[in-house]
């Protein structure tokens, strides 16, 4: 019997780790009585206080008994009889009706994302962010990119050929037909049937873009409902913050799509109170307790929703210190690999060729989305504590420090990215130019 009951337990263990074990033997605790019941208990009883053991030369757990052939893989006996009654029996009280117990794959997979959720650096995150895409998901951009990557080819070879067929017989007497020689008659058939597939691809190539960014919405509906925020706490959360008349007047939306953003983010802020429009550049007062959002004044529908999405953003980055580190990680490690080495500030004015950038507005030059995502705030902390000079015995001055050295973390790189994810189109455009930034959000909205 002994015997039996640890080739049960060693069959529990294929492609198990140690932790796994661990909550094994928590089970069999619990489960005394019906082990009893299968008059195991002594052994259980043994088993399960030595639960973290392992023998010597084994170094999956405990061994079956059997000379290991080899320490590194697992023993694959298949077991007989009560044993794996028993077997069978373990794995029920373990993973319930049809469980994964006996599958080393599946546990290893969920151990792995258990693993990848907890790394909040920016590789985990973009790890994370890779991962959550679903194959057919995967497969809809992928096909799309390809379908584009077929018609600018052809688009090429085919006006190559037709400048060649004008320069041969003159533009007009090839898009007329006139004087119709046998050689310009072939030559317009000819141009006739290229521009057909031309037609045929493009075609081809907006059915695939809508695939594409549906599979973009499925993902983006697949992180709120992970959340599963209810209706209710939602509602409790948009009525707690004090939104000024103009922007419902500007904006009429703006409730849910706050709504959408939490559901979407998890993240409801604390220092958030209300949205304002007191400017026409959008920004947020994420260092400020009492937090405002101005949402600026914008033009369409879907850039309103976007701005209110990067404000939020800033928010959700100034109270979530490891995303953003992650932030700031993600962004310098790009630009270094961009310059090869050194991190040099350069004026956003000069990087984009707008003008309304103030001096102070500085980035690092990459092949960001946007050079605003390279922006950094740094300057803030020197030019913050050169004002505050002289006040050093106000009560408020410690915290106000702290919360200086806060703000001049500050990125652009979680809003650059947040906005993107308001709607399908952007998430495809992010993940075109800058897939690793998609990644990168997709991470931080997926823990
Ligand atoms: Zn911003």
């Amino acid at each position: 019997m002994l015997c039996d009951i640890r080739d049960a337990l060693q069959y529990m263990r294929f492609g198990a780790s140690e932790e796994e074990l661990i909550e094994l033997s928590e089970v069999l605790k619990a489960e005394l009585i019906v082990v009893e019941i299968l008059s195991f208990s002594d052994n259980v009883v043994d088993f399960a206080a030595k639960g973290k053991q392992k023998k010597r030369k084994c170094t999956k757990g405990y061994n079956c008994g059997g000379s290991c052939i080899t320490r590194k893989k697992n023993c694959r006996k298949a077991l007989k009889g009560e044993a794996k009654n028993a077997a069978e029996w373990l794995r029920m009280q373990l993973h319930g009706k049809g469980g994964t117990g006996a599958s080393g794959e599946g546990k290893a997979k969920k151990a792995n994302e258990a693993k990848a959720k907890k790394d909040n650096s920016s590789k985990g995150l973009m790890k994370s962010g890779e991962d959550f895409l679903e194959n057919s998901e995967r497969k809809a951009i992928d096909d799309y990119f390809e379908a584009q990557k077929t018609l600018d080819s052809r688009k090429n070879k085919i006006n190559n050929v037709r400048e060649q067929l004008y320069r041969e017989y003159g533009a007009e007497l090839v898009k007329s037909g006139g004087g119709e020689t046998e050689g310009v008659k072939k030559t317009r058939e000819k141009l006739d049937a290229k521009t057909k597939e031309l037609d045929r691809l493009d075609d081809d190539l907006t059915s695939k873009r809508k695939k594409a960014e549906e599979a973009m919405e499925n993902a983006r509906q697949r992180v709120i409902k992970n959340r599963g925020i209810s209706e209710k706490e939602l509602n409790d959360y948009v009525n707690s913050l004090n939104i000024d008349k103009k922007v419902l007047n500007d904006n009429p939306k703006i409730r849910e799509q706050i709504k959408e953003y939490v559901a979407m983010t998890g993240f409801k802020s604390k220092r958030m109170k209300g949205l304002d429009i007191t400017s026409d550049r959008a920004h947020a007062e994420a260092h400020k307790n009492s937090g405002i959002v101005n949402t600026g004044r914008s033009q369409t529908e879907k850039a309103k929703k976007e701005t209110l999405f990067h404000e939020m953003s800033h928010f959700y980055e100034a109270e979530k210190p490891e995303m953003r580190k992650a932030a700031n990680e993600w962004r310098d490690r790009k630009a270094k690999d961009y310059s090869g080495g050194d991190l040099k500030k350069e004026k956003l004015s000069d990087l984009t060729g707008n003008k309304n950038y103030k001096d102070e507005e500085v980035a690092y030059r990459d092949s960001y989305v946007s050079p605003y995502v390279g922006k950094t705030y740094e300057g803030n902390l020197e030019s913050g504590l050169a004002a505050l000079k002289g006040k050093e015995s106000h009560p408020a001055y410690n915290n106000t420090v702290k919360r200086l050295e806060e703000s001049s973390q500050y990125t652009e790189v979680v809003s650059m990215g947040v906005e993107r994810f308001a709607n399908r189109e952007s998430m495809l455009d992010l993940y075109e130019k800058d897939k690793k930034h998609f990644d990168l959000i997709l991470g931080m909205l997926s823990r």
